[in-house]
């Protein structure tokens, strides 16, 4: 529907890159995110997705994994993925879109570009929240590192379903608690996700590959 007063495209947002996960997205349809702040997250989307760490999943077609970065100059907006980008195999601006805002309370998310955002957008935006100095977040699907790792690393418990207010809370507890050094979060109630995050791409990619590199297949 079409809220007049702003012009903007309200969508529930049903049909999902992982078919479960209803968020309200409140999308304005603009020019994509400038391609000089895409160099890195573009270059490390390219390599997660030669990973099979994005991608989709060959039985049900649906997407997988997205990546984050925070704004360089607007410190409260980080750029993401578009949503249903997962099987792509090269982007280019057009398939990101900037996050101006979200609500957890009300599962909202606020976007600009010529795509609506990942429809995991919001708990990279926890992370953003959580301190100044993340500056880059991956979510990744990966059967192996998600069954191998969880409970043995800061984890979210099965009950708790991604994509909720709740996942915020837990996140937030186990910053609290100090436990969120290794930079690193096992999502046991969002079957294959893992999210990273660090200072910057760079470091958010090496967590994840440093952790990859143990898993035993
Ligand atoms: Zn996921």
């Amino acid at each position: 529907m079409i809220n007049e007063s702003t012009n903007k495209t309200i969508t529930n947002h049903n049909q999902i890159d992982e078919g479960y996960i209803k968020y309200n997205c409140i999308w304005e349809k603009a020019s994509p995110p400038s391609e000089v702040y895409l160099t890195e997250i573009n270059h490390w989307r390219q390599k997660l997705f030669e990973l099979e760490l994005i991608g989709v999943y060959k039985d049900s077609g649906i997407g997988y994994g997205n990546i984050s970065t925070r704004h360089p100059k607007h410190n409260d907006q980080f750029i993401i993925t578009a949503t249903q980008t997962g099987g792509l195999e090269k982007l280019s601006k057009n398939h990101y879109s900037l996050v101006t805002a979200c609500s957890i309370e009300e599962n909202r998310v606020y976007c600009r570009g010529l795509q609506k955002a990942s429809s995991e957008a919001l708990t990279h935006y926890i992370i953003y929240n959580l301190n100044n100095r993340y500056n880059a977040v991956m979510h990744i699907h990966h059967h192996k590192m998600w069954k191998q790792l969880q409970f043995k690393l800061p984890t979210t418990p099965r009950n708790v379903t991604y994509g909720t207010p709740d996942i915020a809370f837990e996140i937030k507890r186990m910053y609290d608690r100090n436990i969120l050094e290794s930079r690193i979060i096992i999502m046991a109630g969002h079957e294959d996700g893992v999210i990273t995050f660090g200072n910057n791409m760079d470091e958010c990619g090496d967590v994840l590959l440093h952790y990859l590199s143990y898993i035993s297949v």
